[in-house]
């Protein structure tokens, strides 16, 4: 390309240079983030060099004329020729193995070139050779360049090809010059340009080629990716599952799952994540932990199955993780059946009273404390009755203890039939309930208490014997017109039996209003002989209903009653 006419005319020198600088602009936008990136640009700064080679060449006379020894003109010219190709054969090196070349060869290449240089034209000027290795040092430097763009044609095809066919031709067109055979200096002057411009467009094309190259390895990596993953979670003795994101669908089971769920092998995709949630609540938890956290463990949910199983407590930690190209996810899930029914067990242990089941003194003054402020809100009223047995000795006395018992669980199961699902009935102690009764006035108390009454009257107990027990209860009430505080209704209420007993049992008394200037006078006067107990929680009481339920069942409030 040396010496071509590209410097004898202003409009084409103007043209090359504007094809020069699209090569450098599609250089360095294609170098970026391309494998091949510093062989690209290594193939311009050659190129641009073989540019500023050729205008020396062009200029000699005229640089000659400022008095610069001709030689050293010639010297540089060759050397900026020489430096050209050894970036043609770095580049091409880039190519061939993508990676630093050889410094040896590049050290042996420039040796032999400025040794050449020196000889030629310094020691032993020869013009011939001067004019030989204007062409050769970029010939030289296309083949080698041509060369390694075609052994990657098969890997970047397009932009590879190319860049082969362009650098293959140009340089073939400067060997049949070198012998003097086609080109004359008149009507080559294109060459460059048109070199320059097949240039720019190989490298963008082999840009465009290496993120194709890049997407392929990247769906390759995804998918092995996902078959670890699969295989990984085959194998895991956990029950996995993984759902998509964006419809809930199941793309994955393992057999454990499969097992678990109830699934069928062939439709696992037609199942989706929330179909196993018992609970859709639970459902909807998940998925707002997952978008805070994208991690969640811990997760207890009461899980179904297809077949409409009977529900069961499994534990579950979930990922978002991607699969397939989707967001999708992870589940694995642990049975924890025993662990929730034995926590059922121990919390139902707290709150109940082992012989009856009905729940305890200490959770039905939480629970009606927690009510009594509800009701404040809505102005409602609301009553407490004591339930306690009559005679409830002789019972025990006359068919023994064991017989005692089934009659205590067939009274605990009469008040709970009698009454509401939002009333409230628990054993306080020993022969005695108590109730709370929401929504109702002490008049309706009264009424729910005859009734009740009756019912009990009615009820035979098979005792052991095989003879029939019957018994009666006393009931007193005592309603939110007295008081709004727990514990001052239950002594009211208490009050109330108290006065039941006193009439001759078998019947139920309401506390009211106007009772309440006696009972204080007579509470004070109580406090004052602390020793004595009311006649239905006699010590000998206390200390039997304490074998049965422990210490809660100590009747505290009586403490300050007396015997009569
Ligand atoms: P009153 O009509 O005055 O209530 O007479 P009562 O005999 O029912 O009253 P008292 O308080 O003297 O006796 C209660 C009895 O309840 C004493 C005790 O043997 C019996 N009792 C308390 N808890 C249990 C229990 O869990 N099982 C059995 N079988 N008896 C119990
Ligand atoms: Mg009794
Ligand atoms: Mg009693």
């Amino acid at each position: 390309m040396t010496n071509l006419e590209v410097f004898n005319s202003g409009a084409n020198l103007t043209f090359t240079i504007a094809c020069l600088l699209v090569l450098m602009f599609s250089s360095i936008y294609s170098s970026k983030g391309n494998k091949y990136g510093k062989g690209i640009l290594y193939l311009f700064i050659g190129m641009m060099l073989d540019f500023i080679a050729s205008w020396f060449g062009s200029n000699i006379n005229e640089l000659a004329s400022v008095g610069v020894p001709v030689e050293i003109l010639v010297f540089i010219e060759l050397a900026i020729l020489l430096i050209s190709m050894v970036f043609l054969a770095l580049a091409a090196s880039q190519f061939l193995i993508n990676n630093v070349p050889d410094v040896i060869i590049i050290a042996a290449i420039l040796a032999i070139g400025i040794s050449a240089i020196l000889y030629f034209v310094m020691v032993n000027p020869d013009g011939d050779m001067v004019n030989n290795m204007r062409s050769i040092f970029p010939i030289a430097g296309l083949v080698y360049i041509s060369a390694s763009f075609w052994s990657q044609s098969s890997q970047s095809k397009s932009g590879s090809i190319m860049a082969a066919v362009s650098t293959t031709l140009v340089s073939f067109l400067l060997i049949l010059r070198l012998f003097g055979w086609v080109l004359t200096v008149s009507n080559a002057w294109y060459i460059a340009p048109a070199l320059y411009v097949a240039l720019s467009m190989s490298v963008l094309m082999i840009k465009t080629d290496s993120f194709v190259i890049r997407l392929r390895e990247s769906e390759d990596k995804i998918q092995s990716y996902n078959k670890r993953i699969e295989e990984i979670i085959k194998l895991s003795p956990f029950p996995i599952l993984i759902s998509r994101l964006s419809d809930d669908k199941i793309v994955l089971a393992n057999n454990n799952a499969v097992k678990l769920f109830e699934m069928r092998y062939d439709e696992i995709d037609h199942y989706k994540l929330k179909d196993f949630f018992a609970e859709p609540d639970a459902r909807h938890a998940l998925t707002e932990r997952l978008e805070k956290e994208t991690e969640v463990q811990d997760f207890e949910v009461l899980v179904t199955t297809p077949n409409n199983r009977t529900p069961f407590w499994l534990l579950a930690s979930a990922n978002i993780i991607d699969y397939n190209y989707d967001i999708a996810i992870y589940t694995a899930f642990q049975d924890i059946t025993t662990r929730k029914t034995r926590e059922n067990l121990l919390k139902n242990q707290a709150i109940r009273d082992p012989l009856t089941s009905l729940f305890n003194r200490r959770y039905f003054e939480e629970e009606v404390s927690k009510r009594i402020s509800l009701a404040r809100v809505d102005g409602s009223s609301y009553s407490v009755m004591m339930v306690d047995a009559d005679h409830f000795k002789r019972v025990n006395d006359t068919y023994g203890h064991k017989t005692g018992d089934k009659v205590l669980i067939e009274l605990a199961n009469t008040c709970e039939k009698a009454l509401r699902d939002d009333d409230i009935v628990a054993r306080y102690g020993g022969e005695e309930f108590v109730i709370f009764l929401s929504k109702t006035d002490a008049e309706k108390a009264k009424s729910v208490a005859e009734r009740l009454r009756e019912t009990v009257a009615s009820l035979a107990v098979n005792a052991d014997d095989g003879s029939e027990v019957k018994f009666t209860i006393s009931i007193g009430i005592s309603s939110s017109e007295v008081s709004d505080n727990i514990d001052n209704l239950i002594k009211t209420a208490d009050e109330a039996l108290y006065r039941a007993k006193e009439n001759g049992r078998n019947r139920s008394e309401i506390f009211t209003v106007k009772d309440m200037e006696n009972f204080k006078v007579k509470e004070e006067s109580e406090e004052e002989n602390e020793s004595h107990l009311h006649p239905i929680f006699s010590k000998e009481n206390e200390e039997e209903i304490s074998l049965l339920d422990g210490a809660e069942n100590q009747p505290v409030i009586n403490e300050t009653k007396t015997t009569e």
